[in-house]
């Protein structure tokens, strides 16, 4: 057990297990209160933004691009099954696929991004206002959006409680908040993984492309929807997921929820209202 003046983001609580500690000085904790799990200390922020550049991007704009246009209309279309078309704000919308797609559907289409290469080229692509930085320096008005969505997001930044709070705030009443994220229950991934690379899956490597600040469940993001005002109506598998080794792993968790309700798969997509 690991005692340190570091406060849980969801809860508040001081008191942590350490899930890995093998990239010293970062940990893994676990929350001992509320089960969030998350990277301790918060990396500088320059070793972030550097972490977003072109190179990040190159695989989604090159050979994943249909794949990834495939995944984003099916988003839409899940969208469009809850929401009446209106204003919808993409947060973390990176190079503006995502909004591209949803204004020539007819959305009025904003975003914001911290990375400013993804915002230049977000520009480019579309007639929209992007924010480049955080969702709460955007200075957006109150109640005035009728979607907001978080594709894979929310493990990103360093304070998720924070940007669900301001999601809250610009919101219309009844508006439809969206958050896909990776499951940290992933078992199937965990056991494949091991079985195939004959070592566990980490959660933090400073080496390797994805940095990963929270690792959320399906329980920790209901818990972060109640305390930031929001209604949560479901969560399901994310099948965003493109890449062909995941997609059979994530295919056998989902078959496995569909059997047995147990959220094992590797990725989850949660809809909430805006009470
Ligand atoms: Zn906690």
């Amino acid at each position: 057990m690991k005692d340190k003046t570091t406060i849980c983001n969801l809860c508040g609580a001081v008191h942590f297990n350490v899930v890995e500690d093998s990239e010293k000085p970062f940990y893994v904790l676990k929350c001992i209160r509320c089960g969030l799990v998350f990277v301790d200390p918060v990396p500088e922020p320059s070793f972030l933004e550097a972490h977003y550049d072109a190179d990040y991007y190159a695989d989604w704009m090159g050979p994943q691009q249909e794949k990834r246009l495939r995944m984003w209309r099916k988003r839409l279309d899940t969208i469009e099954k809850r929401s009446p078309k209106g204003r919808l704000l993409d947060v973390g919308c990176a190079t503006g696929t995502f909004l591209q797609l949803a204004q020539k559907n007819g959305w009025e289409v904003e975003g914001t991004e911290l990375s400013p290469y993804a915002v230049s080229f977000a520009k480019n692509l579309l007639n929209a206002n992007i924010f480049c930085g955080h969702l709460m320096d955007a200075g957006y008005e109150e109640a005035s959006f009728d979607v907001v969505t978080f594709w894979h997001v929310l493990e990103h930044l360093s304070d998720p409680m924070r940007y669900l709070q301001e999601a809250h705030r610009i919101l219309k009443p009844s508006g439809l908040l969206v958050i896909a994220a990776p499951n940290v229950n992933d078992y199937i991934m965990k056991i494949s993984y091991r079985i195939v690379k004959r070592r566990p899956l980490k959660l933090f490597f400073r080496t390797d492309r994805e940095i990963h600040l929270f690792h959320f469940s399906a329980d920790t993001l209901r818990l972060y929807l109640n305390k930031t005002g929001f209604r949560c109506t479901g969560i399901f598998p994310d099948n965003g997921i493109t890449e062909p080794s995941k997609r059979v792993v994530h295919a056998v968790g989902v078959a496995l929820y569909h059997v047995t309700g147990l959220r094992f798969f590797n990725a989850l997509e949660v809809h909430a209202i805006r009470v």
